[in-house]
């Protein structure tokens, strides 16, 4: 009887508890847990069957042990916050069970990121025999499983890598994140890094920009160069890459207010003395910003996220876009989150059926472009998140 325990009951926690409880055959036990139990619990009473849920503190590795071996995990599927990675895998380790995330390790006081000190973890998880899958959500995650399939299936060598992520959808709300916004504020707020024949190059935060016009009518929108997990590991599971960059589109409005926050010290993510009492700016800033949860309702639009590849197959330069369309609303309908938490919980769901079925298995930790795509790019399709190539 397989059994997963997710971690985690925010907007991506809501879509995987869904996705696993629509595939019975392979996740026959699921249970949610997060720090706040009725989260969990609200989430548990949307589902078609029922779940067992539970309170956790994931930064408490003897909690998460004892959790572990009272629900008997197969995997744990970890969508809290990045910072709780290694306290994860950790209790992992102790218990022999598989682990699973969307988004690579941060320490709390310093927006560095880098998937080093999980790797490091690679020798204990295979003298332990079990796996760990980083970064199965969207960017990383599918991005890294789009890069796999055209090297598998449309190019002997890949040299340029452009991976771009387009939100054209709108809330309405003069400023929200559309996930975590302190791991969105972090992430957008740090210095843009790219990969340039065996060099990193540091560009200053959103410094550089261009238009890329979006298929399927989403149109001509101003894309903003930003550092992305996925480079790193792209790079080194694929050396014929010779340029690796990440872009993402911000609306106008969104980079004025950041703008304006970054000045006043509001981003800032080291703490401050105010009225006898430390606090994080970003921490507090935080709390004032909308629940991402709270936007599924208010969002409609599209996200097209994809990889525009230059290459050679069979002595020949090509150029190769996979991208996939994920509507707000219909993300909304189905599962009760916009599409941003629809784009990442699939995949996570995905990632762990492949290790729970086997499909993809090994000992160690490793990334998604290092096992075989195709049973991976089959789901996508079968589980709402179908995606398009064009060859030019
Ligand atoms: P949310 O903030 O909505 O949810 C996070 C959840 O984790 C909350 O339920 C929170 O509990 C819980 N949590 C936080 N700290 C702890 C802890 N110490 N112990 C137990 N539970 C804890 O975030 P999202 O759902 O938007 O994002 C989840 C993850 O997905 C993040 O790591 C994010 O970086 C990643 N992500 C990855 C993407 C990808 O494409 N790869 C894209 C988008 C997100 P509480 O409710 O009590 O605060």
């Amino acid at each position: 009887m397989p059994s997963v325990l997710i971690i985690g009951a925010g907007g991506v926690g809501q879509v995987v508890a869904h996705k696993c409880a629509q595939a019975p055959e392979v996740f026959e036990r699921i249970c949610l847990a997060s720090r706040t139990l009725e989260k969990c619990d609200r989430i548990a009473s949307q589902l078609p069957r029922p779940i067992q849920t539970a309170q956790v503190d994931a930064d408490n590795v003897p909690e998460l042990v004892d959790l572990i071996r009272s629900v008997k995990a197969d995997l744990v599927l970890h969508v809290a916050l990045p910072y709780q990675d290694l306290h994860i895998m950790d209790a992992c380790l102790e218990t022999g069970v598989h682990y699973l995330d969307t988004a690579n390790y941060e320490p709390l006081d310093e927006a560095r990121f880098c998937y080093q000190w999980q790797w490091d973890y690679h020798e204990r998880f295979k003298d332990r025999g079990i796996m760990a899958l980083l970064g199965s959500g969207f960017d990383p995650g599918v991005t890294n499983v789009f890069c796999a399939w055209a090297k598998k299936m449309h190019f002997d060598e890949i040299r340029e890598l452009d991976i771009i992520d387009c939100n054209a959808g709108d809330h309405g709300q003069p400023f929200a994140t559309n996930f975590n916004p302190e791991i969105n504020i972090r992430e957008v707020t740090a210095q843009g890094r790219y990969y340039e024949n065996e060099q990193w190059v540091k560009t200053d935060p959103l410094s550089i920009s261009k238009e890329f016009d979006f298929p399927e009518g989403i149109g001509p929108k101003k894309i903003y160069l930003m550092y992305h997990e996925e480079l790193e590991s792209l790079t080194r599971h694929m050396p014929d890459i010779q340029r690796a960059r990440f872009w993402m589109t911000f609306s106008d409005n969104y980079l004025k207010h950041l703008e304006v926050l970054g000045n006043v010290g509001m981003t800032r993510i080291d703490p401050v003395e105010y009225e006898g009492r430390q606090i994080v700016p970003l921490q507090f800033l935080k709390a004032l910003l909308p629940d991402p949860g709270s936007l599924g309702p208010l969002t409609h639009g599209r996200t097209c996220i994809g990889c525009l590849i230059k290459g050679i197959k069979d002595g020949k330069e090509k150029e190769y876009y996979i991208y996939n369309i994920c509507n707000h609303e219909e993300a909304y309908a189905e599962v009760g989150s916009q599409a941003i938490s629809y784009t990442t919980g699939v995949p996570a769901m995905i990632g762990a059926m492949m290790i729970l079925t086997k499909q993809w298995h090994g000992t160690g930790v490793f990334n998604m472009e290092e096992f075989d795509p195709a049973p991976f790019m089959e789901k996508l399709n079968q589980y709402g998140l179908p995606w398009t190539e064009i060859t030019r």
